[in-house]
């Protein structure tokens, strides 16, 4: 009867050749000094470099260490949840495989979980290490966020977390998908805790969250948390309507009292022509994100598929969709 995992890290790895060594030095070192077994769960999200071959050697090496190869790039978001589907602990970590977050926080996270907390963030101290663009890109993505979607995830923290066994099989049942993890697990609730850590610069490689990416993820953000978009279409085009209330009645008092300002040519007739075309496309353009997602929902795919499995035993939970 093998004893039951009381750790699980989950990692997303995406064409991290140059981290993985180090990654396992790391990690192998905090996880020696945890208090119950632990395993860790590497997802290849489709890399095209040497990772998957270099998980493999990891995972001979030392068999704490399992790899979860997915069928091709499904994103950062996907193979953070393929690897939570997987995960068998008691208390589960989400974290980087650049090192952007320090291993060694996870005895913090531990901590504060030992004390009864269920979810337990960890929140970036500075963002020194981060360009000045994606600084304030992310303050100001988090300032939209808690003013449109009420999502009470700290600022700062990124998919760096403890989560209890618990808050796991909860978020387990959420299976939407475009998913918004930080999102996703705030809304569960719980009892909640944060840790603060200084985030270090990328161990080796460049990011692979380019501006779209980044746009693309805030999109599903405000979008599948929060229905205001939609309802400023309403507001918009009530206030466009009254405005042009005002106008007309304006234009009906000028032309009684015989006063020649009213005509005032095409150019504004032009003017307000595009800028009413303009308005329409953008707000047709909002009501479509939100029926390209429910377009996505009702087309029910998998949210991963997985084509390799590097593990001892077969992992307990495991899902596919
Ligand atoms: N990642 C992934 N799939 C992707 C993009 C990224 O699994 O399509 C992983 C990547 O290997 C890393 C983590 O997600 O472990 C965070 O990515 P990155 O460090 O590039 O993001 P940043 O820290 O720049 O926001
Ligand atoms: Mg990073």
């Amino acid at each position: 009867m093998p004893t039951a995992i009381r750790y699980s890290l989950v990692i997303p790895v995406y064409n991290e050749e140059e981290s993985l060594n180090k990654l396992y030095e790391r990690v192998s070192k905090v996880i020696d000094q945890l208090d119950g077994p632990a395993e860790v769960i590497l997802v290849d999200d489709g890399s095209r470099d040497r990772s998957f071959p270099m998980m493999r050697a990891i995972h001979e090496r030392d068999p704490r260490f399992h790899a979860l190869s997915l069928s091709r790039n499904f994103g950062h978001q996907m193979a953070l949840t393929a690897g939570l589907d997987y995960a068998r602990g008691e208390a589960i970590v989400t974290m980087d495989a650049d090192l952007q977050d320090p291993p060694e926080v996870i005895f913090d996270l531990v901590k504060k979980w030992q004390e009864g907390n269920e979810l337990v963030y960890a929140v970036r101290r500075s963002r020194d290490v981060d360009t000045i663009f994606k600084k304030y890109s992310a303050i100001a993505f988090y300032h939209i966020l808690r003013k449109l979607a009420s999502i009470e995830a700290p600022v700062n923290s990124a998919d760096f977390r403890l989560v209890d066994r618990k808050v796991l099989l909860s978020f387990r049942k959420l299976r939407e998908k475009n998913r918004y993890i930080r999102g996703l697990f705030s809304w569960l609730g719980y009892r909640q805790a944060e840790v603060y850590y200084d985030r270090e610069a990328r161990f080796a490689g460049e990011t692979k969250y380019p501006f779209l990416k980044m746009l693309n993820l805030a999109f599903d953000a405000i979008v599948s948390f929060s229905s205001i978009p939609l309802k400023l279409c309403v507001s918009v085009g009530l206030a466009v309507a009254f405005i042009s209330f005002l106008y007309g009645t304006w234009i009906i008092i000028a032309k009684t009292l015989s006063l020649e300002t009213y005509i005032s040519g095409w150019a504004t007739l032009a003017v307000l022509m595009c800028f009413l075309g303009g308005l329409h496309m953008f707000l047709i353009g909002v009501l479509g994100e939100y029926l390209s997602r429910v377009y996505d929902e009702v087309r029910g795919r998998p949210l991963y598929l997985v084509s390799q499995i590097l593990s001892d035993r077969a992992l307990s939970n495991e899902r596919t969709t």
